[in-house]
């Protein structure tokens, strides 16, 4: 494909790594286990990966391979991996870079089970957290040590709309030869340069926006080529013995939802740009979006990621029983977790996505009671205003 091709063609026209010999304009599903060879030396070059060809489905598949190449091409990613969730994309890569006796340094302000997985379950295999404020750059460099392994983090946290400097945090995490991996979930890969932010491996929940509509689950991994080891050991280590690559028709679906992820996005954006202004405007609603000027992260997230600001915002109300009631009152907005959906989606998070968090530990994460998450789908943006207020009840 010729290289100066801007990002909305490169989604649609990404050609495939053979020709179809029907002539198929979308991508076919491969549904299939295994692959049948010309001879028995080709057989040893795939499996011994001399040659870069799908022996079995767990580790290669034509279907995946392409999303894989649209993503590589839209990121300038060095190796990109699609595995079959956000959590497998983010546990496959940590599980890469650490082993007992290292240390992670994250936040507090994380997704649930990004928390969970590195507080409980990597804990368990001898890797510890080091949890610090990773918008205080001298709190960072006191929690890395020589056991550190990585700095992980998301771009925007969610719900607390937090937003770290991420060329201090690469520069940090350089100086001690260990790779700044970032959860890029909340905006599209596409409105932003990971290389030119300091990332060395970004993850994404491929659910969200790529997936659009919430058709498929999936996780993608970009390995910017900066720490040649973890593309090895998830190439030849995580597929081959953890399994977790993405199945053949999720990709399908993703390839598809990427087709018109910048168009769903523009329109979503624009959404909730719009719809947490209004909101804000009213003058009786603590509204917590990055698109407001007033955001203490508005500044840090448009000198990163432009002047978009993601579909996804927060309201304040004020006790936990009127966050049920008002999302009790929806009549358009679904009662629904996920994000970036088409479809316009309310949940308290802290009932729900940290339900089983102690109420001390969703104190420490900032998690509060009274907060209640919107995520901005593609309906009429007028009528998402209209059920938002009319469930207010002002
Ligand atoms: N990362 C973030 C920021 C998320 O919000 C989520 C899911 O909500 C995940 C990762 C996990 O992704 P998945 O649900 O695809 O496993």
């Amino acid at each position: 494909m010729p290289k100066n091709f801007k990002q909305q063609t490169i989604a649609i026209d990404t050609p495939f790594g053979r020709k179809d010999p029907y002539g198929s304009i979308s991508m076919p599903i491969y549904h299939t286990a295994a692959y049948e060879f010309e001879t028995a030396a080709d057989m040893t070059d795939a499996f011994t990966g001399r040659v870069l060809a799908p022996d079995y489905s767990r580790v290669m598949n034509p279907t995946v391979t392409y999303l894989e190449d649209k993503v590589k091409t839209l990121t300038e990613a060095k190796n990109v991996f699609a595995f079959n969730s956000g959590m497998s994309a983010i546990s496959n890569v940590l599980l890469a870079v650490s082993s007992a006796g290292k240390n992670i340094v994250t936040s507090r302000h994380l997704f649930g089970n990004s928390f969970s997985l590195i507080n409980k379950t990597l804990k368990r295999f001898g890797v510890e957290a080091h949890i610090c404020d990773l918008t205080n750059l001298e709190a960072v460099e006191q929690a890395v040590d020589n056991n550190t392994c990585c700095i992980f983090l998301e771009i925007v946290t969610n719900p607390q709309m937090e937003v770290a400097d991420l060329k201090a945090l690469s520069a940090i995490a350089h100086r001690h030869h260990i790779p700044l991996i970032a959860d890029t979930t909340m905006i599209p890969f596409t409105k932003f340069s990971a290389k030119e932010l300091g990332m060395d491996v970004e993850v994404v929940s491929s659910t969200k926006y790529i997936s659009g509509g919430a058709t498929s689950l999936g996780g993608l991994v970009m390995d910017y080529g900066t720490f040649p080891e973890v593309n090895r050991v998830i190439r030849y280590e995580m597929l081959f013995n953890v399994g977790g690559y993405m199945t053949p028709h999720a990709a399908y679906m993703q390839s598809l939802g990427l087709e018109t992820l910048d168009a769903r996005y523009r329109v979503q954006s624009q959404n909730a740009y719009w719809l947490a202004n209004k909101i804000e405007s009213l003058g009786c609603i603590n509204v917590n979006s990055l698109a407001l000027d007033s955001h203490p992260f508005h500044e840090m997230a448009k000198t990163q990621f432009g002047d978009t600001y993601g579909a996804m915002f927060t309201i304040d109300l004020a006790s936990e029983e009127a966050c049920s009631d008002f999302i009790n009152r929806l009549q358009l907005i679904r009662r629904a977790t996920n994000l970036f959906d088409n479809k316009t989606l309310a949940i308290h998070p802290y009932s729900t996505i940290f339900g089983n968090f102690s109420p001390k530990e969703k104190a420490e994460m900032d998690v509060l009671p009274t907060t209640v998450r919107l995520s901005i789908g593609l309906e009429d943006v007028e009528d998402i205003f209209n059920d938002i207020t009319q469930a207010l009840d002002i």
